[in-house]
């Protein structure tokens, strides 16, 4: 087998057998010497010249064995097999109960939100009422974080696990097959609904069980390993909890806990038993919001054309000895409000698959860690959770509402407050504000150097066209839940499995899936 790479302009889009031919001739070999082939990846190079997509193709020559194709392992009835509870059915939860089911253990996945459609009323709500459902949200509900999002599925973390595994999960969930070869693949949030119904399907039709609006809010040790104690939420009226008998009852050997940076109750209940949690560094800043024809227009040099994708960036600085960077960019995307209680502050970003709206976003954040909140110190291992909270009050308080406190760019920087706002994705509203005053000083000052930086290397990015909204704070978690490295169980809590970027041990889809299936992997292993 060998590799080779084409070039064809991106407004070609090659058959299979524009692409074989190609290869052929860059490997100078006659047409019908390449019995089979596989493209790899496929990236756009908008660097100079016109604009090209690069393709890594696999090929086998006559005489060789034939590509295979990727191949999943089957998944087994499991209704009778051993029972692991999953906390959490965000990315790390579902590809941990998808493993299981592969390896012939019972998934019983505990979600406090709602199932995914369910859930979409909520967040509409959220956007017209302002009021936020602490158990059904951007963060909370089936197929957690990841299921309103741009669906970005690129990592940095392809040392943890197979990311092929991943990709090729959610394409036989119903994901489009180009996430197979895309070298910045995402799904968008009118497609991923119906993916993460579909496992979750599945897990059920395996015999796992998936039980929604179950808030688990205590784990007792027993004999036989683990009692999860869940709370029903979301009930249709308060009449109802009291027709309850009471607080259900999980039991099994091993809990994988995967339930997101936004548990604060879980950090809390793991504080207040005295099991070991440790203080996290984080990033916090605000989210950046362009219109998107200004972003192409940089990218493109000018040469934007319909059939190219939307334009991305990702920029990082250092300033002051920290990094300043964008995170979760979200090109063609929309604004959203992201808390999970009342009386908070939170933005992030999501898009649809076509990423058509008028806008980029993107967070532009700082790393924050405990040696930089010293005044939190006495708040033990919640130290920068404790700070990450203050300051999404802190934005609230601003406006009394989810009304996002903004400024242009260019006044951020120049610290004067803008007469006016430009429109914005943002639906619950914006209000005209002093952000280079209300984010903490160590924030908005290296913040106010960084945007006139990133424009030396994106001409137009520093612009009074560009808005920032406050607070872009769920960045990753500001707590860490340490496991053992080799059994990844938790230091002190034997058949506890720390999972995912709750814990600590993930940030964003693909990498928290990736932890999922390596703890589901452990605990067949260690059993
Ligand atoms: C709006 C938005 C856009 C994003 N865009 C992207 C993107 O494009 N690409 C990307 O890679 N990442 C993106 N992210 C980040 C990504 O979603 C997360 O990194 C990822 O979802 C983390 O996976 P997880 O399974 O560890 O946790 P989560 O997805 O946070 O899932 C945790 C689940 O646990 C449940 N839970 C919490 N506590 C309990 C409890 N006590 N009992 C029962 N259930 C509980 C929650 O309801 C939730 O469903 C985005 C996040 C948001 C909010």
């Amino acid at each position: 087998m060998k590799e080779v790479e084409i070039i064809f302009p991106a407004r070609h889009n090659p058959s299979d057998n524009d692409i074989v031919a190609a290869c052929e001739k860059s490997l100078r070999v006659r047409p019908g010497t390449i019995i089979s082939h596989e493209v790899r990846k496929r990236s756009l190079d908008a660097r100079s010249g016109e604009i090209k997509y690069r393709y890594r193709v696999n090929v086998a020559l006559k005489g060789e064995a034939p590509i295979e194709p990727y191949r999943l392992l089957p998944f087994r009835n499991v209704k009778e097999a051993d029972p692991v509870i999953i906390v959490g059915c965000g990315p790390a939860g579902l590809f941990a109960a998808l493993k299981l089911l592969q390896l012939g253990l019972k998934p019983i996945v505990l979600e406090r939100g709602k199932d995914v459609h369910q859930r979409k009323f909520d967040m509409a709500k959220l956007s017209k009422e302002q009021k936020v459902n602490p158990n059904s949200n951007y963060c909370f509900g089936e197929g957690g974080a990841g299921t309103f999002s741009d669906g970005k599925l690129y990592t940095r973390s392809t040392k943890k696990g197979d990311i092929r595994e991943i990709l090729n999960l959610f394409v036989h969930f119903g994901a489009d097959p180009a996430i197979l070869i895309e070298s910045h693949a995402h799904i968008g949030s009118d497609k991923l609904p119906r993916v993460i119904e579909n496992m979750r399907n599945s897990i059920i039709e395996h015999g796992g069980q998936v039980h929604f609006n179950s808030h688990v809010v205590d784990f007792i040790q027993t004999p036989a390993g683990w009692n999860a104690v869940v709370e029903e939420v979301n009930l249709p009226d308060e009449n109802t909890r009291e027709n309850l008998s009471g607080r259900k009852i999980y039991s099994a050997k091993n809990i994988i806990l995967a339930t997101g940076h936004s548990a604060r109750d879980i950090y809390e209940l793991f504080h207040s038993k005295g099991w070991t949690i440790e203080p996290k560094g984080f990033a916090i800043g605000v989210r950046v919001e362009h219109p998107q024809s200004l972003i192409n227009n940089i990218q493109y040099h000018g040469k934007y054309q319909p059939y190219l994708p939307t334009a991305e960036y990702s920029l990082v600085t250092q300033v002051d000895g920290r990094g300043v960077f964008s995170f979760c960019m979200c090109p063609g995307g929309i604004l959203v409000p992201a808390a999970t209680s009342e009386g908070e502050m939170v933005l992030n970003g999501m898009s649809n698959s076509m990423r058509n709206s008028k806008w980029a976003n993107a967070g532009v954040v700082v790393q924050v860690n405990p040696e930089d909140v010293p005044e939190y110190e006495k708040h033990g291992p919640l130290q920068v959770l404790r700070f990450q909270q203050d300051v999404e009050k802190k934005m609230y308080q601003f406006s009394n509402s989810i009304k996002a406190p903004a400024q242009r760019m260019e006044d951020f920087s120049r610290g004067v407050i803008s007469k006016d706002l430009p429109c914005s994705s943002y639906k619950p509203g914006t209000i005209s504000a002093p952000l280079h005053e209300l984010l903490p000083p160590f924030v908005a000052q290296r913040l106010q150097k960084a945007f006139p930086e990133f424009n030396k290397k994106m001409r137009g990015y520093f612009t009074n066209k560009a808005l920032l909204l406050a607070i872009e704070s769920r960045t990753s978690s500001p707590v860490r839940i340490p496991r053992d490295k080799d059994t990844l169980q938790h230091l002190t809590l034997p058949g506890i499995y720390p999972c995912g970027e709750g814990a600590g041990y993930a940030g964003g889809i693909v990498s928290s899936a990736m932890d999922g299936i390596n703890c589901a992997m452990k605990i067949y292993e260690n059993k």
